[in-house]
């Protein structure tokens, strides 16, 4: 089968290797002029991981294990511990270094930047893209892979309302302010959420939350920053003594309705472009690598039913996971009642092995449970 891809962000490249090794012909079409640098990092779990490694990507040296994510108050008081170790595996890679290994297996002339899906029609026996260079492609099928502002989806569906969820995150990488080991630090406080998280290569990947949008665009975002986060205790006053106005760059939260039926006979969305979810978790690329899988099963099975099967595999856990993201971002603000000090202390009363419990049904609930236990 033809593939015609539509994105090079985490969705695409990693359908793109595994159509590949399903035996198809890919191209992969990417609007940006180069390969896209920088956004910091990303938390691949055992259900990512195990998509990654069924298609012979092997993030182990490329990112950094972590064993236990820890929650403080702004004024520094440990809340709680969950060992991420227990319920599978949770590894922070930049997403530059992710993009590269997925990169690295493709064969030459599979990836056309400068190439951006302008329009596509779908025929009886082919589908017709054009992109922006000018070039004009024939395929068996499209997937949609291209992001949160997906062309594809808004050919499919229409046009939507701009998806903001009222949050955006300042975040990045920085040479780690301090020494974190294995543990990522989140710190709820009154005017805000903000979190660090070792990253691979000696880096720190750190988010400060903010609403958005912001009530003074033209604001210096460092100051800003150090005005509503400087209270807190360390390491955050170290993080944001580390920061360059220059480097810093806000992403604002996204959540999309999700589809019942993923795409047409001959396009389909894959990641973001299908269900763009808020950040909190950590879960929107994790849940792009599930679709890679369940996309391959279904076009392995039969490729006439392939979008009704697709979609029916995927939208149950896509909408939980869109769902606990929006409940997470809900209680973790910026501004909400269970930030303040007092609650925050409160919930230190429940054992961490609890907490632990709690996180690793939460991940086995969204992440396919199979695909949680065996890397195959
Ligand atoms: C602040 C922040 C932190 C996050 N942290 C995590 C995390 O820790 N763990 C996690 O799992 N997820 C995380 N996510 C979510 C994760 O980044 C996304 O879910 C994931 O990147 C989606 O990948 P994608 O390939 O679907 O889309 P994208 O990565 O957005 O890629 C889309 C690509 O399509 C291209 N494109 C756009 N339009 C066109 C067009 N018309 N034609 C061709 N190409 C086009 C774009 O240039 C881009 O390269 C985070 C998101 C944010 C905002």
């Amino acid at each position: 089968m033809r593939v015609l891809i539509a994105g090079a962000g985490i969705g695409g490249l990693a359908a793109a290797r595994a159509m590949l090794g399903a035996g198809h012909e890919v191209t992969v079409l990417e609007k940006a002029p180069a390969p896209r640098r920088g956004g910091g990092s990303v938390s691949l779990w055992s259900n990512g991981l195990a998509v990654l490694a069924g298609l012979g990507v092997d993030v182990a040296g490329a990112g950094h294990r972590l064993t236990a994510v820890e929650t403080r108050t702004a004024s520094g008081r440990l809340v709680m511990t969950v060992d991420v170790e227990r319920g599978g595996a949770l590894v922070q890679i930049t997403r530059d270094r992710l993009l590269d290994v997925l990169t690295a297996g493709l064969p030459a002339g599979t990836l056309r930047f400068a190439a951006g899906v302008t329009r596509f029609e779908e025929h009886r026996d082919h589908v017709r893209v054009w992109t922006g260079d000018g070039g004009e492609h024939t395929a068996d099928l499209l997937i949609g892979a291209d992001g949160v502002h997906s062309a594809i989806r808004a050919a499919l569906f229409g046009a939507e309302p701009e998806p903001f969820t009222g949050v955006a995150s300042f975040q990045g990488l920085v040479h780690a302010p301090v020494d974190l080991g294995a543990r990522g630090v989140l710190i709820v406080g009154a005017s805000g959420y903000a979190g660090l998280s070792p990253a691979s290569g000696g880096l720190t990947q750190w988010f400060l939350d903010v609403p958005w949008p912001l009530a003074d665009p033209a604001a210096d975002p460092v100051i800003m920053l150090k005005e509503r986060y400087g209270g807190f205790a360390s390491p955050i006053p170290e993080l944001l003594d580390a920061l360059a106005s220059a480097e810093v760059r806000a992403y604002p939260h996204h959540r999309h309705r999700i589809p019942r039926e993923w795409g047409r006979r001959r396009t389909v969305l894959l990641g973001d472009a299908a269900h763009a979810m808020p950040p909190v978790l950590g879960l929107g690329a994790n849940q792009a690598l599930e679709d890679v899988r369940a996309l391959r099963d279904a076009l392995a099975d039969d490729p006439a039913t392939a979008v009704r099967a697709y979609s029916r595999a995927r939208r149950r856990r896509a909408v939980r996971a869109s769902r606990f993201a929006s409940r997470a971002l809900a209680l973790t603000g910026p501004q909400t009642l269970m930030q303040r000090e007092t609650p925050m202390r409160m919930s230190a009363a429940v054992p961490d092995r609890l907490m632990t419990a709690a996180f690793t049904a939460l991940h086995r609930a969204i992440g396919r449970p199979e695909a949680a236990q065996s890397p195959s």
